[in-house]
């Protein structure tokens, strides 16, 4: 998003001064090396309708970005089973569901054809997924998933997000096709983080390794951005905009207003833990498996190598395990990389019992904060703001601000873009 943004400033004729917390841009979508090859931090597909806003960013900056789309069969592991969950016609053939799962689930399918985003405003996830398709598809198919993305703050999900989501992910199958279809950057975002770097340097500067400490806040305006190498001052005239995710833009804010805290305190976000290797053997025909058991330490089996093809890692595959947990409720976050992989690794063997740690060649743990926000009830009716008036040069962009769609790259993209634009049109009224 912040990429989204400085590039915006850039077209708009802005000298640009990005603080980048980390040694490297990217953020979440960042790379990292295993086994030699560049790889994502955490797995990225690219969500059908969200490649144009990722194509145009890729194209005006120069960076090459062909989105290719692959059709990939995915399961779910529920009580010992594995089971493609791709189509209606998998679901009703398969042994795991009773004739009156399938019942409820043709009339699910209507029901939703039927329903309006509009009217689930304020209504719980949970009630609405029970009543549209029963209490025991609900814990068969949809828990798990909703666990896989919230954990607990799934009991406050609201049903306008699932919904949404939903109907892209219908969108995603092609006619005649059995699976879903996702896309994937053949020469991943590190080009594009380069030119963007190389435009930036042309016009201001790109400091990375360089956390913000405080935002600091007088009079209305955000005065100066105070970092570990010193302090960088401020005009009135001057925007800063903050593309942090709002726990951290809660924290280093400094003199705001007590109405600004009391908001962004509103806004709670899931940190993930991925475990991602390179192994000389497929583990299973599925891209994406999800976990249906409570007690499995990771909620996501990802064979990425299916999506992308094993070429990009000497023919190696490439899989991830991933799980978000909540801040207050992280044990495994406390864990030493050696012991997550180890209790990661046990639980893949009881779903694939061939599953051979000496088919490994390289393993990694990622541990991220803040990257996924958590949703609560009515949340449409509580978008957090882009522009608190109390604070006029300070805009804010953050994923807890795309609300129903999906966090997705192309998105955080547009957000950061249209930030920017906010500002301008804003600011020319101001002057007027
Ligand atoms: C496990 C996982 C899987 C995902 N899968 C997909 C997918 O398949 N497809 C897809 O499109 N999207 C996916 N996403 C989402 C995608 O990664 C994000 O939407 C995208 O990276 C944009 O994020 P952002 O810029 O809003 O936030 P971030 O990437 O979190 O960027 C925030 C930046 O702020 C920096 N920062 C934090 N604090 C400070 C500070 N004090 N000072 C300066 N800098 C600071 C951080 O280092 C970071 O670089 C996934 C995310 C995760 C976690």
């Amino acid at each position: 998003m912040g990429l989204g943004a400085a590039d915006q400033l850039l077209r708009a004729g802005y000298e640009v001064i990005l603080f980048e917390a980390d040694k490297k841009l990217g953020g979440l979508a960042g790379m990292t090396i295993l086994g030699g090859f560049q790889i994502e931090k955490h797995y990225h597909f690219v969500y059908w309708g969200d490649e144009k806003n990722i194509q145009n960013f890729f194209i005006t900056n120069g960076a090459g970005g062909t989105i290719n789309w692959r059709t990939l069969k995915n399961a779910l592991w529920y009580q010992g089973k594995l089971q493609s969950i791709d189509n209606p016609v998998a679901i009703l053939l398969s042994s795991m569901f009773k004739v009156t799962d399938k019942i409820n689930f043709i009339k699910a399918f209507f029901k939703i054809h039927l329903t309006k985003k509009k009217d689930l405003a304020g209504i719980r996830a949970i009630d609405w997924l029970k009543k549209t398709f029963s209490s025991r598809l609900y814990h068969i198919l949809w828990e798990p998933l909703l666990n896989m993305k919230f954990q607990e703050d799934k009991e406050t999900l609201a049903a306008d997000w699932i919904f949404t989501r939903l109907k892209y992910h219908t969108a995603s199958k092609r006619p005649f096709n059995f699976g879903l279809t996702f896309g994937f950057i053949t020469d991943t975002y590190q080009p594009l983080f380069e030119k963007i770097t190389e435009r930036i340097t042309q016009q201001g500067r790109v400091h990375t390794g360089t956390p913000v400490k405080r935002i600091q806040i007088e009079n209305g305006y955000v005065t100066a951005i105070k970092t570990p190498t010193g302090l960088c001052v401020v005009e009135p005239t001057e925007p800063v905009l903050s593309c942090v995710p709002l726990p951290i833009l809660s924290q280093i804010l400094s003199g705001a207003p007590q109405a600004v805290s009391k908001m962004l305190a509103l806004y709670q976000m899931l940190d993930v833990i991925d475990i991602c290797f390179l192994a000389d053997r497929s583990i299973s025909p599925y891209f994406w498996i999800n976990i249906g058991d409570d007690q499995a330490p990771f909620t996501v089996v990802i064979e990425f190598s299916r999506l992308t093809g094993t070429e990009r890692f000497g023919g190696k595959h490439l899989i991830y395990l991933s799980r978000y947990h909540k801040k207050t409720n992280n044990e495994q976050a406390e864990r030493s990389d050696e012991a997550i992989k180890d209790i990661y690794f046990q639980y893949l063997k009881k779903i694939f019992p061939c599953f051979n740690e000496k088919s490994v060649i390289a393993w990694q743990v990622t541990k991220s904060q803040n990257a996924a926000p958590s949703f609560f009830e009515d949340y449409i009716h509580n978008l957090p703001p882009r522009h608190f008036s109390e604070i006029e040069n300070l805009y804010i962009g953050s994923a807890s601000h795309i609300y129903p769609l999906d966090r997705g790259t192309g998105n955080s993209i547009r957000i950061g873009a249209d930030l920017v634009q906010r500002y301008i049109q804003e600011t020319t009224v101001r002057n007027q």
